[in-house]
Order: C-alpha cells, then structure tokens, then sequence
C-alpha cells in the first residue's frame, strides 16, 4: 500500500511547478503555479527550522506539441507573479538519456515490452474481441505483444499493467483508486515516433529532482495511478498527490487553449494572482503582491497543518 501512504515524511520538502510550453501561462496554470508555490512555503511555516524548495521544470518532451520560446515565455509570466524556481529550471528535451535507462530498467525486469502494433492493428484486435471501450478517445490496449512480436518490428514500448486496482489518497480528493490493467491498459513508455512519454518522463523526473510533494490540477489526477504504478516497477518513492480545482472553458471542459484560455496578462500580477487564489477558495488580497503571497501562504498552512 506505500501508493497510499506516500512520500517518506523525513525527506525535506521538495515541490514543483511542471508546465509543458504548448502555449503561454493562462488562468488554469496560474492556478496550479501557485497552489504548487504556497504548499512548498507553507510547509516551511509549519515546519519551523525547515527549508522547502520549490521547482520549475518545463516539460517539453512531446517536442511535436511544443511551441518555440513559450518555455522562456512561462517563465517570465512567473517571475512577474513573484513565483521562480529555487533552482536552474529543467528541461525535459535534454533528459532522453535518463529515459532511455529508466526504460531499460523496465525491459530487463520485464515491466516493460515493445509493441509492433498500429493504432489499426488495435482497433481491428478490439472489434474482433467485441471491445469498445474509448476512454477520453484513447484505445484500451488489449496487450496483442505482450507474449512476443511474432515477426513484428518493434514500435512503441509499454508497460505491463499488473491487474488490480491502485490505491492512493489525495490530500483533497480523498482515497482514489484506478485499475490501470482494466481501464487504461498497457500504456506507452516510448512512442512510435521515438519521443518517450509523458508517464515515463514525469515519473524519471520526479524521482530525480527527490520531489515530495506534488501539486497540479485535477485533470491530472486519473493520470496517478499510472504513476504510482511505473514508480513501483522502478523502484522508486511515491510522493504525495494534490490535485487542484480547474478553472472551466466556456464549454464546462478545462480551460485550455483549444476552448478559448487566454494568455494571462501579467502586466497586473496581482489582478491575475488574485482570480487563480478565488479558485483556489482563497480570500482575495488588495496591497502588494508580497502581502497577497503571505497572506495565502498563512491561509494555505492553516488549512494543510
Ligand atoms: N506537463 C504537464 C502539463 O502541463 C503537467 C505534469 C504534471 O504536473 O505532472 O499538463
């Protein structure tokens, strides 16, 4: 059960803010900046004599979807709502050499295997085991190469999802528990155009940078179970989750830039960290923007003591 229970409480405190530069800064990443910045502070206020560190790293691993100079540009729009990274930022797009082991690691084990299957090949495996069962549009991988390619040249890389359900609590949401092997399947490590993905990146990371503490917004949260699960295969620490309130697009889905999220306008830092905090059930703050920080900061620690 150590998905439950997560991260050893003894490590100090580290967090992060893990942006993917597809677009600029817009009010929902606002939102998952800062609640991620006020957990690392308010832990140091309520663990006195300790230091906490607060991260950026920009995840550019899906280089197709990313958006020249937008990592640079996330960056400035923090630094203007007072949040930078207590270390150099990392970028995800130098980092395909630790992928590469990790996903090594997994292959000898046997956590891992190729796939020589097209998204057709899925499809027609699908209907011919009377399968239908799109989840948020993705196929369901009925795990075709796990006993072997049979002649197939390899293309992608999964995991091999132990059945069952994963289990783990977040410190809004409560206990949460997924069957990865039954709702998700086997997913990609390494996709067919060579660029690792996201769940591999982010669990390598994580793990990397000793994060304890991970604070994002709630569309994310079904991706943990997956998480916990590669953690496991890897042999490395669960930390504990927190997942945030979404800011919602005109269409009742994640603001995002398909729905019509704006850039967020930080020549007014205060106006824009004062709509992500409303989000965030925190009070709205006049003044400086120090004082709104601080302020939160007290309201954050009084609620997560
Ligand atoms: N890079 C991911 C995104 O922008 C977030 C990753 C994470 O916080 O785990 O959606």
């Amino acid at each position: 059960m150590n998905g439950l229970l997560g991260s050893d409480t003894n490590k100090p405190y580290t967090g992060r803010f893990a942006p993917s530069p597809t677009g600029p800064l817009h009010l929902g990443s606002l939102v998952a900046a800062l609640a991620s910045w006020l957990d690392a502070r308010a832990w140091a206020l309520n663990h006195p004599g300790s230091r906490s560190r607060w991260l950026v790293r920009i995840e550019d691993v899906d280089q197709p979807r990313c958006v020249p100079g937008t990592g640079q540009l996330i960056l400035r729009q923090l630094a203007d709502c007072g949040l930078v990274s207590d270390e150099t930022p990392v970028w995800q797009s130098h980092r395909g050499a630790l992928y590469q082991a990790a996903l090594e690691q997994l292959l000898a084990s046997g956590a891992a295997y190729p796939c020589g299957c097209s998204r057709k090949d899925v499809e027609k495996a699908l209907a011919v085991a009377g399968i239908v069962r799109p989840r948020h549009g993705e196929l369901i991988y009925p795990g075709t190469c796990r006993s072997g390619l049979k002649g197939k040249r390899p293309r992608a890389w999964r995991l091999a999802t132990p059945t069952g359900p994963t289990i783990w609590s977040d410190r809004r949401l409560g206990v949460q528990q997924q069957d990865v092997s039954a709702q998700v399947g086997d997913f990609v490590l390494k996709r067919a155009d060579g660029f690792f993905a996201y769940q591999l990146a982010v669990v390598v990371d994580d793990a990397g940078q000793d994060i304890t503490h991970i604070v994002r917004g709630e569309d994310l949260a079904d991706n943990t179970p997956r998480q916990i699960l590669l953690q496991r295969a890897l042999k490395l620490p669960t930390p504990q989750y927190l997942h945030t309130p979404l800011v919602l697009g005109a269409d009742g889905d994640k603001l995002s830039k398909q729905n019509g999220a704006q850039a967020l306008d930080t020549s007014e830092p205060l106006v824009a960290l004062n709509a992500a905090a409303t989000v965030l059930g925190l009070p709205p703050v006049s003044g400086t923007q120090a004082d709104a920080l601080q302020a939160w900061v007290k309201a954050w620690a009084e609620r997560y003591r």
